[in-house]
């Protein structure tokens, strides 16, 4: 195989998960009667330009089911990141009505209906028709295509070119970099500007969030990756600011090359951690999966403990990331009772691999509970928050990664 960007012979794998069916296909009671694929879930290296990518295999079509779609409006702290960029991008880019703003997987309408409030031309792009569908009802024009370089093209023979372009964790998730980088630079304006939004790598190296990977997610990005990949498009990262959103993300701000826009100090020094973190040293990926393994083997013992004592063990979060830790780690009901999930589209369902049934939290006795295994970590305050009254006074919350911690 050769790296989606560079196209240099991929030899060095940076993470083995071994095979795992597809993260978001939940399954219903009926589908538990059916075979279930799993594919393999394998991470390579590119020692040219760093990019580190899913390894390509058979069928990867088939992972995209359409029955399942998320949709970014259940998560109220992502809707007021969302607000507060729309605020930030309309004073600092003076963006009014002659102004356009392009979305990139835009989801349903979360962000864009903060600039249709505001009186802000806008224009979504969504394949997937449930969230594009609810977008809509917003009063966002959205079109339902995939995002690419054809894409843009179409757009600019009719005059659609954008003062704003933004993509908010699509970046990491689409197969074709390069040409979704150029579609970027075609939809945009002389003088406009791109932001992205990603996981950055760093902070996955840095904190072993190797429950991040999963199929779906097919790059896993620096800032240096990042600038080269903009650089053979012909823009020019300008500027970036760290987020604390997915665990540690970036948001780097693009331009066209020729830009008179000077590139900002924060840029060199998220390079220069990246380079203090290792990022550019070959090691530093080839020695990642012992301390994945290191998270699975604890977790694992953990359970078994806990199982042998009779304790009353069940997860909180029915995320993608959690079926990546419960399948690599082979977890089944017998070691986690249920997942609680707030999302009604996963409610009565069943985790992809583990089978592990998905309730209501409002069906639960809480009070009976010895352990909650907090699945997705990045909201790990917000759920303890949300559940510590309803608790027994001697239950224990549980988060895996980076690594074991039991705390009440
Ligand atoms: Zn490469």
């Amino acid at each position: 195989m050769k790296c989606r960007h560079c196209a240099t012979e991929l030899t060095y794998t940076f993470l083995d998960l071994g095979f795992a069916p597809p993260s978001n296909a939940y399954l219903s009671e009926e589908d538990l009667l059916k075979p279930e694929k799993y594919y393999p879930l394998k991470i390579k290296v590119c020692d040219k330009c760093w990019l580190v990518q899913t390894e390509d295999y058979a069928q990867a079509d088939e992972l995209f089911s359409p029955e399942y779609a998320y949709f970014s409006s259940t998560s109220s702290s992502w809707l007021a990141h969302a607000k507060r960029y729309a605020e930030k991008m309309t004073k600092e880019l003076r963006l009014d009505a002659q102004s356009l703003v392009i979305e990139v997987a835009s989801n349903d309408g979360y962000l864009l209906k903060n600039f249709v409030a505001t009186g802000i031309p806008c224009l979504g792009i969504e394949p997937t028709h449930s969230t594009a569908g609810a977008a809509e009802q917003l009063g966002i024009p959205v079109m339902r295509e995939f995002f690419g370089e054809t894409l843009s093209q179409q757009l600019a023979a009719k005059g659609l070119q954008a003062d704003l372009i933004a993509g908010n964790n699509v970046y990491a998730h689409v197969p074709d970099i390069n040409d979704f980088t150029r579609g970027l630079k075609v939809a945009l304006k002389p003088g406009g500007t791109i932001t992205i939004e990603f996981p950055h790598l760093m902070r996955l190296i840095e904190q072993a969030q190797f429950d991040t990977v999963y199929h779906e997610h097919f790059s896993y990005l620096s800032l240096q990756t990042v600038s080269r990949i903009f650089a053979a498009a012909g823009l020019r990262v300008w500027n970036v600011e760290e987020l604390l959103t997915h665990g540690g993300s970036l948001r780097v701000y693009g331009c066209h090359q020729d830009d008179p826009r000077s590139t900002q100090a924060a840029v060199t020094n998220v390079l220069q951690a990246e380079i203090q973190h290792g990022l550019q040293d070959l090691d530093t990926y080839l020695k990642f999966q012992p301390r994945a393994d290191k998270i699975k083997d604890d977790l694992l013992n953990f359970l078994i403990i806990q199982k042998r004592l009779r304790k009353k063990v069940v997860a909180y979060g029915a995320a993608a990331k959690g079926n990546t830790l419960l399948n690599y780690a082979g977890v089944k009901p017998d070691l986690v009772e249920f997942v609680c999930d707030l999302a009604e589209a996963k409610q009565n369902k069943f985790m992809p691999g583990s089978h592990i049934p998905i309730y209501d939290p409002k069906q639960i006795n809480w009070s009976e509970l010895d352990f909650v295994i907090i699945l997705p970590w990045n909201i790990a305050s917000e759920v303890k928050a949300q559940l510590s009254a309803q608790l027994k006074p001697d239950a224990l919350f549980v988060t895996a990664v980076p690594e074991l911690k039991v705390t009440s």
